[in-house]
């Protein structure tokens, strides 16, 4: 898509959008980052039946060019992530902070590791549990290695399994000491760590020197980076703007949290489509990262 076709088909909304985060990405070294699930890629029945949007795969891949560090910041594990977009140029943060593949690279938060088995028998005590109260042909319970999401998004009544399973996942995880927390038409256990996509963020900001970094999410885990580089900005560090990706079921939190917003997947691959058209005309910005070992520190 060119820069001139993409402008036509945006609303004057959606250009400023563009317009705004193309004001931090010029702040070199600068970074594009984004979630996955309900951001680039349309919220499906299940997380296995989900894919990037061909626009901002698209964009993602000029913007590697273009950019300092193009990262996915993700609830997803890092491979996971990686294996839907494809691209060998990004950062994939996964599992909200705790793992991260850098060029190839995988690394683990050493204190999340032992989390692993307790996750595993949380989840296996949430399954029982709830199977024993009803047949529950809705559950999906996925063991991402050091988080794990429980999916009730097929429930025929999803209140009714969010109330039943809510207390459920609550007494596994204080039973294994972990932490739970909520996402759209999920509840997410994670190891009780200060590790979540704000974290990761900020630690991606300073590994990397950054001056600039956008970030667009959809959900509550995102929220804590859009505060993190609310936070930097207002430190006057660094360059920022956040893009919340709206659905009709957006918790208040995430568009209270944003700078701005875009109406859904589409129009967020839209937007990533033209300011990467905008920035390859205008030619790379910075060589793209020649991302630091730092980043394998184990400090985040
Ligand atoms: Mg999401």
């Amino acid at each position: 898509m060119t820069d001139a076709t993409s402008a036509a088909a945006m609303t004057p909304d959606q250009l400023a959008v563009v317009d705004a985060c193309l004001d931090v990405l010029r702040q070199t070294p600068s970074a594009l980052i984004t979630d996955i699930d309900g951001t680039v890629s349309a919220i499906a029945p299940t997380p296995f039946e989900a894919v990037v949007h061909a626009g901002a795969l698209r964009a993602l891949e000029i913007l590697t060019g273009c950019l300092h560090t193009v990262a996915v910041v993700s609830g997803r594990a890092p491979a996971d992530g990686a294996a839907m977009c494809g691209l060998p140029g990004l950062i994939y943060v996964g599992n909200h902070g705790m793992e991260r593949i850098v060029q190839g690279a995988p690394w683990t938060h050493p204190a999340a590791e032992a989390a692993r088995g307790p996750l595993a028998a949380a989840l296996a005590e949430i399954e029982a549990a709830v199977r024993a109260q009803e047949e529950a042909p809705w559950l999906l319970i996925e063991n991402k290695g050091v988080t794990g999401t429980v999916h009730y998004r097929l429930a025929p009544d999803p209140a009714a399994a969010a109330a039943l399973l809510e207390p459920i996942a609550l007494a596994a995880a204080e039973r294994h000491g972990l932490r739970v927390s909520p996402g759209r038409m999920i509840v997410e256990l994670r190891p009780a760590l200060a590790v979540n996509k704000g974290t990761a963020i900020r630690d991606l900001v300073a590994d990397l020197g950054l001056r600039g970094a956008v970030f667009f999410g959809d959900d509550v885990t995102d929220v804590d980076g859009f505060l993190a580089l609310r936070a930097l900005r207002d430190d006057g560090t660094v360059a920022t703007t956040c893009i919340a990706v709206l659905a009709p079921e957006t918790p208040e939190a995430v568009v209270a949290a944003a700078d701005l917003s875009v109406a859904g997947v589409t129009a967020c691959a839209l937007t990533l489509e033209a300011i990467a058209a905008r920035l390859e005309s205008e030619g790379a910005l910075s060589t793209p990262a020649e991302v630091r070992n730092e980043l394998d520190d184990g400090n985040g």
